[in-house]
C-alpha cells in the first residue's frame, strides 16, 4: 500500500469505500466526496450538498457542487444523506497510562497486586493497538501532555504504524511535586523547585524536540504562590527562547491566573475551584491562551472508586477490554477502602463550576480545545473523547461549538492549526463521514460511517 493510500485510508477511517486502484490512479489520484453536508470545523455555517476533493493526504478543495471542479478520472463517492466533519482532536491524553486501575500508584497504590513496572511494560506493548483505538473512534490527532522520555520514541514509532493518529508529545512533566510512587527509571515527572533547575530540565526535554513543554503546577501550601511562580516563569522563558510553547496544568483560578501571567500558552484542565472573573477572561483573551476542557476525568475516577463505572456502547466496542476488566477489580479489593476514599472525596471539586467556567470562556471567545485526559483511571484511550463532548454539551455548548473545539481548537493546542483541524484546502485530509447529524445531538459524532452496510449503534 502506497503512503498516499495509507494516509487516505486513515483519513477516512478505513472505510469509505475507496479502492486502491482509485486512489493510486496515476492519472488523478483524486477522490471527490459529493453531496454530504460539510461542517468544516471553523465555526462557519455547515454547507449542504458540498464537495470535498482529496488528493493524496491533503484536501484540495471544499465547496458547493457547482463551484468545485472535479477532475476527470477522479473517483467520485456519493455521500448523500451524510455529514462530513474534520477528524476529531483529543488535546489531552497520556499514553504512559492505561486508563486501568493500576496506572496511577500515586493516587491508588496497588503495586503489591501489580508492580508499576509491569503496568508500564504492558502499556508500551499495547501502543499500536491503543493508537488504533483513537482512529477507530474518529480521533485523528492527539496531544500527549505528559509522560516519560519514552513517549518521544512512541511519537517516532507512530509514524510507521498503519493506523495511528497524528501524535504530538510534551515528554516529562516539570513539577515541584514529585509523588514517591513515580520515582522510577524514566519517570513521567522531572522535579524542579528553583528557576535554575527549571531551566536545566527544560533544556533536557528540548533536546528531544517536544511539541510543547508541560508544567504540572500543583500549588504548595508551604510557599506563597508568587515564590512558586518563579520556577514556572523561568521554565516558560527557557521554552519560549527556541519558540516552544508551554502548557500548564492549573486547576485553581489563582494558579491558572499566575500561569497565564507567566506566559503559559495552553491551560490544561478546567478551572475547578471558583468561577472565573472578568480579569481572568481578559487575560486569556489578550494572551490568546488555549483552554483545554477535561470535564470528565474526575468523574471517571469517582465512578470507578465508587464501583459504578459503566462503559458506553462505544467504549465497550472500541475501548481496551483488558483495561475495562481492571476497573471491576476493586470489588475484590478491600485494602483501598476507608481512609483512602475519605481522603480522596474530601478533595472533590463541584463539577458545576468547571461547566460554568467553560461556558463563560467560550462565550467570551477564548479558544477552547476538547481534551479527555485519557489514560487516567476510568478514562479510556480512544472513545473517551466522545464522553467529553457530551459533557461539553451538558455544560451548555452548542454542537457546532463543541465540534470546533474538538477539531480546530485541538489543532491550535497542538500547535498544528495551519496543518490540520479544519476542512480547508491544503490541510491534511483527516475527516469523518457520519451517518447522523451532529448538529442535532453531539452524540451523533459517534455514528461514524465505516462503509456500506455497517452502522454504529444508537448512543
Ligand atoms: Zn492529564
Amino acid at each position: 500500500m502506497g503512503t498516499a493510500l495509507r494516509a487516505l485510508v486513515q483519513a477516512v477511517l478505513l472505510l469509505v469505500p475507496i479502492t486502491a486502484d482509485a486512489v493510486d490512479d496515476p492519472q488523478t489520484g483524486v477522490t471527490a466526496l459529493v453531496n454530504a453536508t460539510v461542517i468544516d470545523g471553523t465555526g462557519n455555517t455547515p454547507r449542504g450538498e458540498a464537495v470535498v476533493l482529496v488528493s493524496g493526504e491533503r484536501i484540495r478543495a471544499v465547496g458547493p457542487r457547482g463551484e468545485v471542479v472535479i477532475p476527470e478520472g477522479a473517483r467520485v463517492v456519493d455521500m448523500s444523506g451524510k455529514w462530513i466533519i474534520p477528524g476529531l482532536v483529543d488535546a489531552h491524553i497520556h499514553l504512559f497510562q492505561s486508563g486501568g486501575l493500576y496506572t496511577r500508584p500515586d493516587i491508588i497504590d496497588l503495586r503489591s497486586i501489580r508492580p508499576y513496572a509491569a503496568e508500564v511494560d504492558w502499556v508500551k506493548a499495547r501502543l499500536p493497538m491503543t493508537l488504533a483505538r483513537y482512529l477507530a473512534s474518529g480521533v485523528t490527532a492527539v496531544l500527549d501532555v505528559g509522560g516519560p522520555f519514552w513517549t518521544f520514541e512512541a511519537r517516532e514509532r507512530s509514524k510507521t504504524m498503519p493506523h495511528a493518529p497524528q501524535l504530538a508529545v510534551t515528554g516529562p512533566l516539570l513539577s515541584s511535586s514529585m509523588p514517591s510512587e513515580l520515582r522510577v527509571a524514566d519517570p513521567p515527572i522531572l522535579e524542579v523547585n528553583a528557576p535554575a533547575e527549571a531551566r536545566a530540565a527544560v533544556r533536557r526535554v528540548l533536546a528531544e524536540r517536544p511539541d510543547l513543554i508541560k508544567l504540572w503546577w500543583i500549588p504548595e501550601a508551604s510557599r506563597p504562590l508568587g515564590e512558586q511562580s518563579r520556577w514556572v516563569r523561568a521554565a516558560i522563558e527557557e521554552s519560549h527562547r527556541p519558540g516552544v510553547r508551554v502548557a500548564v496544568h492549573a486547576t485553581q483560578l489563582e494558579v491558572a491566573r499566575a500561569a497565564a501571567r507567566a506566559g503559559a500558552d495552553v491551560l490544561v484542565h478546567s478551572v475547578e475551584d471558583r468561577r472565573v472573573d472578568d480579569g481572568f477572561v481578559r487575560l486569556l483573551k489578550e494572551r490568546d491562551v488555549v483552554y483545554v476542557t477535561t470535564l470528565g476525568v474526575n468523574q471517571g475516577y469517582r465512578e470507578v472508586f465508587e464501583q459504578r463505572f459503566k462503559p458506553t456502547d462505544l467504549e465497550r466496542r472500541l475501548g481496551d477490554a483488558e483495561v475495562l476488566a481492571t476497573l471491576d477489580d476493586l470489588a475484590d479489593l478491600s485494602l483501598w477502602k476507608g481512609a483512602f476514599w475519605r481522603r480522596w472525596s474530601l478533595r472533590w471539586p463541584d463539577p458545576r463550576i468547571a461547566s460554568w467556567n467553560l461556558r463563560r470562556l467560550h462565550e467570551a471567545g477564548i479558544t477552547i480545545a476538547a481534551g479527555s485526559d485519557a489514560g487516567n483511571i476510568g478514562t479510556l484511550h480512544g472513545p473517551a473523547l466522545h464522553r467529553e463532548l457530551k459533557r461539553m454539551a451538558e455544560a451548555g455548548l452548542a454542537p457546532l461549538a463543541i465540534l470546533e473545539a474538538a477539531s480546530q481548537g485541538g489543532a491550535r493546542a497542538m500547535g498544528r492549526g495551519s496543518d490540520l483541524g479544519t476542512l480547508e484546502p491544503g490541510k491534511r485530509a483527516d475527516l469523518l463521514v457520519l451517518d447522523a447529524d451532529p448538529q442535532s445531538d453531539i452524540r451523533h459524532a459517534r455514528h461514524i460511517y465505516r462503509g456500506s452496510g455497517r452502522r454504529d449503534p444508537e448512543p
